[in-house]
């Protein structure tokens, strides 16, 4: 059976660019007659808004897109807990300053576009007073992404290209990537489609679901909107929310269009300004739909 996800973080309201991911990652899931989760990634509490879980089921609702179960990430903190203690890690108290002025002093860092932590907490935690982190000694090994989109995979070297990477925070927070892989695995799923921001972090998140001896999904990493000025949409950089178009009477199917025309699809070329969500499904181009066959 296939299983898909949708798992946005309940920080603001949806805005086109997350309602174009969910309604790919819905036909997606759909168009292969499988099981469809939304999952709530709602760990970081700071960021979290207690009323973008109503607005992001309701936006979703109002798209036409349903699913079979959800969950939210911060009541299923034992699983993490679990998959933590399971995982060779070390404390680390280093400041973000810190961390950044020792990546300077190493020779071979940084490089690329992230800032590579230089494993300075690896022998000895150099402030046992400080609360501590936990980062994960990553295996000395390369692993690489196949994305189904991209007819080239994404490798990453672990130690260099990547570094021991923070699982739980100082503050207790579990991070992301761990939270993430647990997920898809005790969720059983088995397509993962998302935005291409998080590409970059598939080799890591394969890396831990490698350690935990959990399977690999399948990915699909989909280009991100822009703006008229090609920056990517974002909620905080002021991105028209769903909601707003709600209310102002624009209508779900005219949204729909807008987003499918937006892919530049050539099967959806000739698809009226106005679409429901059920004739996209009914509409899927035969490419996306022969990579869900089963293989
Ligand atoms: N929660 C992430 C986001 O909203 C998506 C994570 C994922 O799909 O793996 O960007």
């Amino acid at each position: 059976m296939r299983v898909g996800r949708f798992a946005p973080s309940p920080t603001g309201a949806m805005h086109l660019g997350n309602a174009r991911t969910a309604l790919l990652a819905w036909l997606h899931t759909r168009a292969a007659g499988g099981r469809h989760i939304l999952r709530f990634e709602d760990l970081d509490v700071g960021r979290v808004r207690d009323w973008a879980y109503d607005c992001t089921r309701r936006d979703l609702e109002w798209l036409g897109l349903d699913w079979d179960a959800e969950y939210l990430q911060s009541q299923r903190l034992e699983h993490y807990a679990g998959a933590l203690g399971r995982l060779d890690t070390y404390p680390c108290t280093c400041t973000r300053k810190e961390v950044l002025a020792a990546i300077q002093q190493s020779a071979g860092a940084p490089h690329g576009e992230e800032a590579v932590y230089a494993g300075t907490c690896r022998q000895q935690t150099a402030h046992p007073e400080r609360p501590a982190a936990l980062r994960w000694r990553v295996p000395d090994a390369e692993v690489c992404a196949h994305d189904q989109l991209r007819p080239e995979p994404l490798c990453q070297h672990l130690p260099r290209d990547v570094g021991d990477f923070v699982l739980r925070r100082s503050d207790g927070v579990y991070a992301y990537h761990l939270a993430v892989v647990v997920d898809d695995a005790l969720m059983n799923v088995t397509d993962v489609v998302r935005g291409a921001d998080l590409l970059s972090a598939t080799p890591r998140q394969m890396a831990l679901q490698g350690a935990l001896g959990y399977p690999a999904p399948r990915y699909w990493h989909l280009p991100l909107m822009t703006n008229y000025g090609g920056e990517r949409l974002a909620k905080r950089g002021g991105a028209p929310p769903l909601r707003d178009l709600r209310e102002r009477g624009k209508g779900p199917e005219r949204v729909l269009g807008d987003l499918a025309h937006s892919l530049g699809w050539p099967e959806w070329a000739d698809l009226p300004p106005e679409v429901t969500a059920a004739e996209l499904l009914e509409r899927v181009p035969e490419w996306f739909g022969r990579l869900m066959v089963e293989s």
